[in-house]
């Protein structure tokens, strides 16, 4: 197969997207000539558009030209005015409502997991050390050291250590409107899946949020909470800790992985340094496997709110009812008014590496960001850090920040995460494994040992969707079955737990 030099989507479009950089006077499809270079990734017109004529890229309307663009021109984010985002009165849903029997068939119906008494099974056996206030952190942390030293090697079953620090706890309105967000992703972040049902809190003793707000009355116990202005001095603070992580690190060790249906496995996808092609690559087939999933009866979530919010007609489309239509609309609103609050708007969201790797504005990074969500119906609507009640695709509202998405959906329970990347990062969690795909080869070139699976040859014509979804889905299963392990766990790659906290601190 020839190598393409641009890629268009839609018949309708009136823009491509180069494959690699193209040298002003090659023609890019007949008739169109380069007018000057176009950096890889990069857009270019197809024919002449007036000054006010809509650029359209996936069949969408991703701005209007400034001024007029000739032919074979490079279009740049500032030739581009962005359109009004769609309206969120009355949005039609269940109008694109595929039936689940005809996504793509998983290959595999099975995984070795760690089953919990409820929700859904784990993909890591960890000890799970988690603070109710950032005050605590400094002796969780060297307590969970110790723990890996000293007590981890005989307990062979259990498969790490990890201290869920965070910067909320204290110094907050903890009667704030808002701030039941972060309070219920601590909530739920202590009874992670990967966790094992035990409980290890770590309070100061001074704090506002209190045990009580985290945990049922029951499990507030002496073996389940400690309080530091309780132990007379460091040493003792270790010895309570250490001991109590005996006692739990003793349970944990008797878990074993079995075979599991697909239906206990729960997952979440995010991309972060998007590019042009991460629409049209590593995205898609994340969506591709993301269907199989759904199909073989997992859950899947997708998020970030900024980045969906230019095509929430398309999500709402696929919601299953009104009712989750209207959870949706809500989200997208509760999150315009935040952003407003703020001073800007959607369009704050791309970074500099988005730009340069050729998405000119949040319309065009958000098409390529929904591809992520394949083409299952949509379940249900979370707010950030709420745990479904439903199986299947669910769209979890989250920020798109790589950091404060990843503790997002951990809350949520995800036991793996699927990450997309154009331009690259390192990004990992320490209390689930990170998949991280790449949307071009040349990334896959430079980074061999960070990318686990590249989907860049989807735009070389040297793979498909179909393909690199169906080998990220067995990859999906061997990592979350412990049988292979990405690289961000091997190395121990692992970003701090911001959590979402949209409440004032005081
Ligand atoms: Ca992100």
């Amino acid at each position: 197969m020839t190598e393409p030099l641009v890629l268009k989507v839609r018949p309708e479009d009136n823009v491509a997207v180069a494959v690699r950089a193209l040298p002003a006077g090659t023609e890019a499809l007949p008739g169109v000539a380069v007018r000057q270079e176009i950096p890889q990734a990069h857009k270019i017109a197809l024919r002449d558009l007036a000054a006010g004529e809509a650029v359209v890229r996936y069949g969408v309307v991703l701005g209007y030209a400034r001024d007029a663009i000739p032919a074979g021109s490079w279009i740049g984010e500032d030739m581009l005015s962005l359109p009004q985002p769609p309206g969120l009165d009355e949005l039609p849903y269940g109008t694109d409502i595929r039936p689940v029997s005809g996504l793509p068939e998983p290959t595999r119906s099975t995984w070795m997991g760690y089953r919990n008494r409820t929700g859904p099974a784990g993909t890591r056996n960890l000890l799970g050390i988690v603070t109710t206030v950032q005050c605590a952190a400094g002796v969780v942390e060297a307590a969970a050291e110790r723990i890996k030293r000293e007590l981890l090697p005989q307990y062979p079953h259990v498969e790490g250590v990890v201290a869920v620090n965070h910067p909320y706890g204290c110094g907050v309105a903890i009667h704030g409107r808002d701030a039941r967000m972060p309070i219920r992703a601590v909530a739920n972040l202590i009874r992670h899946p990967n966790f094992g049902g035990e409980r290890m809190v770590v309070g100061l003793g001074c704090e506002k949020l209190t045990y009580d707000m985290l945990l049922p009355p029951e499990e507030i116990t002496p073996e389940n909470v400690l309080t530091l202005q309780d132990c007379a001095g460091y040493d003792a603070m270790m010895e309570a800790l250490m001991s109590m992580a005996e006692r739990k690190l003793r349970r944990l060790d008797r878990r074993r992985r079995e075979e599991l249906p697909l239906s206990e496995l729960l997952i979440g996808m995010q991309c972060g340094g998007s590019d042009a092609f991460s629409g049209l690559t590593a995205n898609p087939s994340a969506g591709y496997a993301a269907d199989m999933l759904v199909r073989g009866g997992a859950t899947v979530l997708f998020s970030e709110v900024t980045e969906v919010r230019d095509g929430v007609h398309f999500l709402a489309a696929r919601c299953r009812d009104a009712a989750v239509r209207d959870r949706l609309a809500a989200e997208m609103r509760w999150y315009d008014r935040y952003l407003e609050a703020g001073g800007v708007d959607r369009d704050a969201n791309p970074t500099p590496g988005n730009k340069q790797g050729g998405l000119a504005n949040i319309v065009e990074k958000a098409m390529g960001s929904i591809a992520k969500s394949g083409s299952a119906p949509i379940e249900e609507v979370l707010g950030p850090a709420e745990r479904p009640s439903r199986r299947g695709l669910i769209y979890a509202a989250t920020p798109a920040s790589d950091i404060v998405c990843g503790p997002c959906q951990l809350a949520s329970g995800i036991g793996l995460q699927v990450f997309m990347t154009g331009r690259g990062t390192p990004y990992g969690l320490a209390a689930a494994p990170v998949i991280k795909v790449s949307s071009r080869n040349e990334l896959k070139a430079h980074w061999p040992d960070i990318i686990d699976l590249n989907a860049g040859g989807i735009a070389t014509g040297e793979a498909s969707i179909a393909s690199v979804g169906t080998e990220l889905f067995e990859l999906i299963l061997d990592v979350a079955s412990g049988v292979k392990r990405p690289y961000s766990e091997q190395y121990g790659l692992h970003n701090s737990i911001c959590i979402f906290n949209p409440a004032p601190i005081t």
